[in-house]
């Protein structure tokens, strides 16, 4: 569990590689600009512009699941918050699992709670 907390850690940059396909890709931070393997098998350079861009590499980190702390409960809360709002899942620490941004706006307003930003 700790090393998967350091690769995640690991900052994260953007290729495009002649094939047409953008991903990303963990690198340390010396080697951020060394070319990096496509699943076609080319070799894509850093794409420092994609990295910076809003769009589709945006999308990929907010459709992945997660915690969400700020719509979370107390853990002694939990059983009573599962019932007020079924479907819902909470963890361990009491935080609530959002599946994707339409899941989120969902929850949200279950909740008559707004998104900040
Ligand atoms: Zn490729």
């Amino acid at each position: 569990m700790i090393k998967l907390v350091g690769v995640l850690s690991m900052p994260s940059y953007v290729a495009t590689c002649k094939c047409g396909k953008t991903f990303r890709y963990l690198s340390t931070i010396s080697k951020r600009n060394e070319p990096t393997e496509c699943d076609c098998g080319l070799m894509a350079n850093r794409d420092v512009e994609a990295e910076l861009a809003p769009g589709p590499m945006i999308k990929l980190v907010t459709e992945n699941e997660r915690w969400s702390v700020s719509m979370g409960v107390p853990v002694s809360q939990i059983a009573k918050f599962k019932k007020l709002y079924p479907g819902s899942t909470y963890d361990s620490k009491g935080r609530l699992l959002i599946k994707n941004r339409k899941d989120k706006l969902r929850q949200c307003k279950d909740r008559d709670m707004y998104e900040i930003s």
